[in-house]
């Protein structure tokens, strides 16, 4: 990534060289990153990613696996940058919103390392550290973002000093939907096979089944009905369930899809941004950039690699904070599980 194309995309007044380390542990990930800027260089991408066998994300388990991997992660992550902890510049942390037992890992170890290396501690937004990898990997200015993840399902642009929330769903998001079908009728886990959803896999050959809901409000979606109706048809039909897979999938994109289109023409954008892990999803993929070409929208997915919770984002927007000067006390350092992404101020816009 060149200098004058990130000098394009970001307002960065204290052009000086920053090493900064990323930790992010929001959810299922304990990811370390190391980046440097200028130039942009990833220097490690360290990532222990909890898959429970059974069931969903339990937060003992998930904290218990984090905690034991912490100090491998850390060192792993040093060694491969190829430096010394003391070039690090600062510690970036993603203090929410996410689990809070979780959360708290990330945070003791940011403040851990802080207090240690005596550098600042910059505190990131999880949902903005989404948006930042993907603007700059993707070389997007303004871009309406979809950001679909797990826990996460949200329409978002840039106003005035914030991003604010355009649309968003008003129950469950679009990972824990397919997630939670895919465990409750068995198809998963792994939930993700050869980088293809299990929802994806079970679809291949299904046929459209009507009668199911169609929620969409305004710029705000629903799935939690979608999902109770995709459940009892497979329960009753279980042959069906290519059919049921290719159903719930169709009609979950489509309802993005529309209220994207809706938010396009509210917001007057002329970009779209896609991130968070469900971006790495190619059949949703191809369904934006459909729609893109239709309206004639400057449509761009966030590289697959990093669609997924990783330290590298955390570290990149760690960066963006650093040159701001922004840091908090050691004792402010704290989880925030609630931390809405309109709540923060984005004085590296340009
Ligand atoms: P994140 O919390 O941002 O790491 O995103 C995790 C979510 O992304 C989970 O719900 C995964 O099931 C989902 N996910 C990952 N890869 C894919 C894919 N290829 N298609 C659909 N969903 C995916
Ligand atoms: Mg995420």
């Amino acid at each position: 990534m060149e200098n004058a194309v990130i000098q394009s995309l970001y307002n960065l007044p204290r052009e000086r060289n920053s090493v900064i380390l990323g930790i992010e542990s929001t959810a299922h990930t304990l990811g370390i990153g190391i980046v440097s800027y200028p130039p942009f260089e990833i220097l490690s991408d360290i990532r222990f990613k909890y898959n429970p066998q059974t069931g969903g994300l339990h937060p003992r388990l998930v904290t218990e696996y984090m905690v034991s991997n912490a100090g491998n992660a850390l060192e792993k992550a040093i060694t491969e940058a190829g430096i010394k902890s003391s070039d690090i510049d600062g510690i970036a942390v993603a203090l929410g919103p996410g689990i809070g037992p979780q959360l708290r890992v990330g945070a003791t170890l940011a403040r851990a390392l802080a207090l240690s290396l005596k550098k600042p501690l910059i505190p990131v937004n999880h949902a903005v550290a989404h948006i930042e990898i993907g603007r700059l990997l993707c070389g997007k200015k303004d871009p309406l973002v979809v950001y679909i993840s797990g826990g996460n399902t949200q329409l978002i642009v840039y106003k005035e000093t914030r991003y604010r929330v355009v649309g968003e769903t008003l129950d469950i998001a679009l990972g824990n939907l397919l997630d939670i079908f895919s465990r409750e009728t068995g198809i998963a886990p792994p939930y993700i096979v050869n980088g293809r959803h299990a929802v994806d896999i079970c679809a291949e050959g299904g046929s459209f089944i009507r009668g199911f809901p169609y929620t969409v409000k305004g710029q705000d979606i629903s799935y939690s009905g979608l999902l109770t109706a995709a459940l009892r048809y497979a329960m009753k039909n279980p042959h069906a369930i290519n059919n049921v897979c290719y159903t719930l999938r169709e009609i979950a994109f489509a309802q993005l899809i529309e209220a994207s289109e809706r938010a396009l023409t509210s917001t007057d954008k002329k970009e779209i941004l896609m991130v968070g892990g469900v971006a790495a999803n190619d059949c949703l993929h191809g369904k934006y950039f459909e729609m893109s070409k239709e309206r004639r929208i400057d449509y761009c997915r966030v590289d697959k690699m990093y669609a997924g919770d990783n330290g590298v984002m955390i570290a990149w927007t760690g960066v963006l904070g650093y040159l701001h000067g922004l840091s908090v006390p050691i004792e402010n350092a704290v989880a925030r599980q609630r931390w809405r992404i309109d709540e923060v101020g984005i004085p590296w816009m340009p």
